[in-house]
């Protein structure tokens, strides 16, 4: 027979554990499988100055330890192993581990997050954590006064480089393709293009991040003539944007065109009742550990509930069939 649980909570970032504290605090006893990266993406930065309670700041992987602890002391059962495929056509919901076992939920929570997408250099990944970000509303402040570069197209990329542009002295914009090509919607481009210390090189792509230990320069080369010019900044932003890791929910949950899970505003819930999404995954605007957090305790909540309904209602459609016999 299956193993079963009340709540099965799918990923351990700071959406995951959250609902975990939460869920285990209610008594719903959660098992949680924490998948290919147990802390989630924090685990892969150095310092964090932005989660409350941190006075000092703290380096991610010390805080995601943090959060398990408590998650852990709460009583979830943390577990590790990675959720391949799921079914959400009847309750008991049926979600398969490894490839190998099976458990039945009565309520599961998702909080698989999102990646970022890179450019794929090698001095990119050498360099990530070390000057190279895929946040400028978390790194940003790290290299405040100084000249940073950022590469993308979208609006997402234009507001990220209108942010640095309030902090840092310049803001270098590498752009594929030339202006009329921008992917980013008519007013943001025009917001960047009237930012004076924001410089846009169109036509351009990365060639190479430069920096031995850090990051010290860009070197980025024209798609026209091919020449090669190097641009010297303390930091180097990609803003190309993100992919939710959502693909085992495809087919059972409602989605957005990029993946992200859709919930219903202001809630966790998604199209399928008892099944509940929190954190990046279905948030493609904020992105942040403490809003990933903050939804993380509204998917517990809204799992109790709705667990407490169901039960209520099936006492009253027992009681009914008594009455009625
Ligand atoms: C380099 C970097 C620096 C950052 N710095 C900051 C910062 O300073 N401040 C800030 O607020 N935010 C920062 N962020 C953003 C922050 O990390 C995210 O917003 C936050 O981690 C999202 O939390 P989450 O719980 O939704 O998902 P994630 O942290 O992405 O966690 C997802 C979890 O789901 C698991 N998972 C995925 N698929 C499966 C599966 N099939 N089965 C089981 N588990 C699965 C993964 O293993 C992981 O544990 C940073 C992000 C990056 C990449």
């Amino acid at each position: 027979m299956n193993e079963h649980t009340h709540c099965l909570i799918i990923g351990s970032g700071p959406a995951g554990y959250t609902a975990a504290i939460y869920a285990a605090r209610a008594n719903m006893k959660p098992v949680q499988y924490q998948g290919l990266q147990p802390g989630g993406q924090l685990t892969i930065t150095t310092d964090v100055e932005n989660f409350p309670g941190y006075p000092d700041g703290i380096m991610g992987p010390q805080m995601m330890v943090d959060f398990e602890q408590q998650a852990k002391r709460m009583g979830t059962d943390i577990r590790w192993g990675m959720i391949t495929k799921v079914d959400f056509s009847s309750r008991p919901f049926k979600v398969e581990v490894d490839e190998e076992k099976t458990i039945e939920a009565d309520s599961v929570i998702i909080s698989t997050g999102a990646s970022a997408k890179w450019l794929g250099l090698e001095s990119e990944q050498r360099l990530n954590g070390y000057g190279v970000s895929a946040c400028a509303v978390c790194d940003g402040f790290f290299f405040k006064g100084k000249e940073v570069a950022i590469v993308g197209a979208g609006d997402t990329a234009c507001e990220e480089a209108l942010y640095l542009s309030k902090i840092c002295s310049t803001v270098h914009m590498i752009i594929r393709k030339d202006r009329a090509g921008m992917k980013a919607s008519k007013v943001m481009q025009d917001r960047v293009m009237s930012t004076e210390n924001i410089k846009t090189y169109f036509n351009s792509e990365t060639d190479e991040v430069l920096g031995d230990k850090k990051v010290d320069g860009v070197r980025i080369k024209s798609i026209v003539d091919g020449s090669l010019m190097d641009i010297p900044v303390s930091a180097f932003f990609v803003a190309i944007g993100h992919q939710p890791n959502s693909d085992i929910f495809k087919g059972w949950l409602e989605m957005d065109e990029s993946g992200y899970i859709l919930t219903k505003p202001g809630t966790t819930y998604t199209n399928v009742p008892g099944v509940f999404a929190c954190g990046d995954v279905q948030d493609n605007h904020y992105r942040q550990a403490v809003t990933a957090a903050g939804s993380g305790c509204m998917a517990a909540l809204d799992a109790e509930r709705w667990l407490g309904a169901q039960e209520a209602l099936a006492m009253q459609t027992e009681s009914e069939a008594v009455t009625a016999a």
